[in-house]
């Protein structure tokens, strides 16, 4: 059967299923983490600006909770659904088993356009969506944070409206937050700070010095336009960077202050050039290390012969398809998967829901200091299973992610 055009939920139920038989757990394990154990549909009413009711709808998922509360972001988008909301719910689950934090996976979406969405609209909605799931979340039970199209505006109006819900300040009650309300040092930038500890580990793994390394990264958005200038601060030489209408590579380096200072809020830059060539060229011109840092399906059994970086580290969710995954393995490319390069967000998140706890809170520097110490220890567990299992990174970072949850599903008798 070829695993190339399954849909995001039933290709990740594929290689938790291999993850779990590789680590001699029973089929009744499988069963329990194939789906989340709970997933709420909500309908939410909403005032818009012309005086008319508009009913959007929204969900959230809580896949696993042996370990701990649920944990994971809201995205607001037109193309939110049930299962994608349930694929990212595991994926949090094994995010939060190989950085080893004390959570499940938890995901929430709500079907909507926020870019044809009044300010005022917005927050409607954002506090809407907190009344309809307030029943099943909560600082001790499920900690919403930001996602594709929510920022810290709209953490800030949700854990207002949950804190007047249940009368009490509820700062942990959600993550993402701007500083005054409890939010993190180092949170905006954390996603991108924790794939450039990866592609450091990676590169150590190749003998290569960050100095001598060229990176392509698809997609300059929060994550991509972040982590092209840490790398060009690092002083490695960033040779191509795309976003949805092109892409512009040089091997010489791109002038990535110039992109930065050009580039719009939803990460565009290259339609003010000529010389541009598509995404998919992008992916297939050299360097050392090529960052997808888009969407999902980049990498496929169609070009995954023609990459040329020998490191492939996925700062998105889902770039490379699982036969693609297994054509980079064969060829010697090491891949860094997405469950475990772009964990950095919910570790920074981790980090700020500590600190509302302890009303106590760190200075940028510690909260890096923290951060590079946990996705390191991520990285070493991952790559040693890799190697002594015999298996591909995404499958060891499969067999890390799955061990704490099935093992805390145990000790509490659940299978
Ligand atoms: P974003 O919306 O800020 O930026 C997305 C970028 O991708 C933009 O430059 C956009 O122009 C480009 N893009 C959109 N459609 C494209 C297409 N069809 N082809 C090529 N480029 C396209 O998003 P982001 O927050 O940077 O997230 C990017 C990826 O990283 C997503 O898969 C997201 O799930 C993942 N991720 C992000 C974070 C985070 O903290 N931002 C955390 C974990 C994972």
């Amino acid at each position: 059967m070829t695993t190339e055009n399954l849909n995001v939920l039933t290709s990740t139920q594929v290689v938790i299923k291999e993850a779990l038989t590789k680590l001699g757990y029973p089929d009744e394990m499988y069963d329990l983490l194939k789906e989340p154990l709970r997933m709420l549909s909500v309908r939410i009413p909403v005032k818009m600006d012309d005086g008319k009711i508009k009913v959007f709808t929204g969900y959230r998922a809580q896949h696993n909770d042996a370990v701990g509360p649920t944990k994971g972001g809201v995205r607001f988008h037109p193309d939110v659904n049930e299962d994608e909301v349930k694929a990212l719910s595991i994926w949090m689950s094994l995010k939060c088993g190989i950085v080893n934090l004390p959570y499940g996976g938890g995901k929430g979406g709500v079907i909507c356009d926020p870019r044809t969405m009044s300010f005022g609209e917005l927050e409607r909605l954002s506090r809407g969506y907190v009344r309809g799931i307030s029943q099943i979340v909560g600082p001790t039970k499920d900690i919403p944070a930001p996602d594709v199209m929510t920022n810290s505006q709209i953490m800030a109006w949700m854990m207002d409206e949950y804190s007047r819900i249940r009368e009490f300040d509820a700062p942990g009650f959600i993550t993402g937050k701007p500083i005054v309300l409890g939010g993190s040092q180092g949170r905006e930038t954390a996603t991108a700070k924790g794939v450039t500890i990866m592609i450091d580990q990676a590169l150590k793994k190749r003998g290569i010095a960050v100095k001598d390394a060229k990176v392509a990264i698809q997609g300059f958005g929060n994550a991509g336009s972040y982590l092209a200038k840490m790398m060009h601060e690092a002083g490695a030489k960033v040779v191509g960077i795309s976003d949805v209408h092109g892409a512009l590579y040089d091997e010489n380096g791109l002038d990535i202050e110039y992109l930065l200072d050009r580039r719009d809020s939803f990460g565009t830059v290259t339609k003010l050039f000529k010389n541009t060539i598509s995404n998919k060229e992008l992916l297939e011109q050299p360097c050392d290390i090529l960052v997808p840092a888009a969407i999902e399906n980049q990498i496929t059994q169609d070009n995954a012969d023609r990459i040329q970086a020998g490191i492939v580290v996925e700062a998105a969710n889902g770039p490379t398809t699982l036969e693609a995954t297994k054509i980079l393995t064969e060829r010697g490319i090491l891949l860094v998967p997405d469950v475990l390069a772009s964990a950095g967000g919910v570790v920074v998140s981790y980090f700020e829901w500590v600190q509302n706890n302890q009303g106590y809170y760190w200075t940028e520097e510690e909260v890096h200091a923290k951060l590079q110490d946990v996705m390191i220890q991520g990285f070493e567990n991952v790559y040693s299973l890799h190697q002594t299992r015999n298996v591909d990174m995404r499958l060891a970072a499969y067999m890390v992610g799955v061990r704490k949850m099935a093992e805390a599903a145990r000790f509490r008798g659940w299978i």
